[in-house]
């Protein structure tokens, strides 16, 4: 029988991107981006505002603040050169502005007048960010200078509000709409650029490189700049993936991974509908990380095999981030948890890397197991539940063992249940009506049991209460 759907299984709204249209300039002496920023606002909310809001994440890279960077035991890895500081200055604005929450890290503008539902308003923002020297998706690293969250971007409203959550060390703190950007970009003439989108052009003028970047229908953009990088492509249908490298001693193989995992999960979920695709090595203090048609590969994992299982689990998270959005403050499992089973479907669909779902789930049980025991001996008990907000785990430990490799365990849990053909159906189903939009905890409910004819509510319930006893 088939439960009672409170909630849809995906957004019905079809609504009118916001554009940004953004000028930056980056000046490598002073490790400072100047930025100019023209974004069209469309109110999409249904409702009157009187105000619109921005993150500011580079706040959180400023001395004091509030929310470290990075946990302890990732301290002396990020910070290669000693501790640094990062910020972003607002300049100038065409609206009256101020700042809120912790560590200023939300731009509020406030609008002169009401703007109505289905209006627009154009918001002009002038910045300088300051890259502090650190190896993270903000930063001047060792090899690489990484632009993630560097430029001021929409929070989403929902719920009558805005979203005004902060910066959080325990995962990637983000939550951001599909919109359109338009970005020029100028920096010293020795760097090779590697960034989100399409490069519409490329001049060079007085020892600076000038470039044109179109990206349509993503929900963030990127760049990265390298003095190093080298690159191999292959083309994927209408999609070229770029493999940008500078230390891998095994690159082809590296750019057949990229490349087999664009196949095999435009075949698993539903067509990847980009031009590019960029996997890029870099100074990142983490395994890998996801931006809309970009990875980042960290440049100092410690085997091949994680390499690979890496840019595994970054590309699905093109399908489970980029296209399928989802709060990842509030939920962040929702897509790390899909992001590590999609690497479990790669491997079964592609033999030659002797590595089985089977193994994957062996290792991830057994993993899980040793993470809960040895906190409930030091700490007397431990909080499994993956279904909670990021400033709600004690530490990045318990983030990783439950919302990665508990929710893996889940989802595997359910493919056993379902049997391969439906579990894929589902997850179709739950791609394709998602797509573009976000998902949350019910409407991944709401997909997988339309999609299999079954109730799945009290399977799902008792993974999110947490009372799945993992043996
Ligand atoms: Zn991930």
């Amino acid at each position: 029988m088939l439960g009672l759907f409170l909630f849809g299984c995906g957004q019905n709204s079809e609504t009118e991107n916001n554009s940004y249209e953004i000028k930056l300039a980056y000046d490598d002496e002073e490790n400072k981006l100047l930025g100019e920023m023209t974004v069209n606002y469309y109110n999409n909310t249904g409702e009157e505002l009187e105000f619109v809001c921005f993150h500011l994440y580079p706040n959180a890279f400023r001395e004091n603040s509030s929310q470290s960077i990075v946990s302890l035991a990732n301290y002396n890895r990020a910070y290669y050169n000693g501790k640094s500081y990062g910020d972003i200055i607002i300049t100038d604005c065409n609206k009256e502005f101020s700042f809120i929450g912790e560590d200023e890290n939300i731009l509020k503008l406030d609008l002169s007048s009401t703007l109505a539902p289905n209006d627009i308003v154009i918001l002009k923002i002038e910045f300088e960010t300051i890259l502090p020297e650190i190896n993270h998706r903000m930063g001047v690293g060792e090899n690489t200078i990484n632009f993630g969250n560097a430029v001021p971007i929409l929070c989403v409203y929902e719920n009558g509000a805005f979203d005004l959550n902060g910066y959080n060390s325990n995962g990637d703190p983000f939550y951001s709409e599909i919109s359109d950007y338009s970005v020029q970009i100028s920096f010293p003439e020795k760097f090779k650029i590697a960034c989100t989108g399409e490069l519409i052009s490329e001049s060079i003028e007085d020892g600076n490189k000038l470039v044109s970047i179109k990206a349509d229908n993503v929900r963030d953009f990127v760049f990265i700049l390298s003095e190093k990088f080298e690159v191999l492509t292959q083309d994927v249908g209408n999609t070229t993936v770029s493999y940008y490298y500078y230390d891998d001693e095994k690159p082809e193989e590296s750019l057949k991974t990229s490349v087999l995992s664009l196949q095999t999960f435009n075949e698993l979920f539903g067509e990847y509908p980009y031009s590019t695709l960029k996997v890029v090595e870099a100074s990142f203090v983490h395994g890998g990380m996801e931006f809309p048609n970009l990875v980042l590969i960290s440049d100092s994992l410690f085997s091949y095999e994680t390499y690979t299982t890496v840019i595994i689990h970054e590309i699905a998270h093109q399908w489970w981030y980029g296209l399928v959005g989802n709060d990842q403050y509030n939920y962040g499992w929702l897509d790390e948890g899909l992001a590590e089973f999609s690497t479990a479907l790669f491997y079964e669909k592609n033999p030659e890397y002797n590595i089985t779902r089977e193994q994957m789930t062996l290792r991830n049980q057994s993993n899980y197991k040793v993470f809960e025991t040895i906190y409930t001996d030091v700490l007397g008990s431990v909080n499994t539940n993956f279904n909670r907000a990021l400033d709600e785990f004690a530490n990045e430990q318990e983030y990783v063992y439950t919302s990665y490799v508990k929710a893996y365990l889940m989802h595997d849990s359910l493919y056993e249940y379902l049997g391969e053909k439906k579990y894929l159906k589902c997850l179709k189903y739950y791609f394709s009506n998602n797509k573009y939009k976000f998902a949350t905890p019910e409407s991944l409910i709401a997909c997988f049991e339309k999609a299999s004819g079954r109730n799945l509510e009290s399977f799902f319930y008792s993974w999110f209460e947490d009372k799945v006893i993992i043996s």
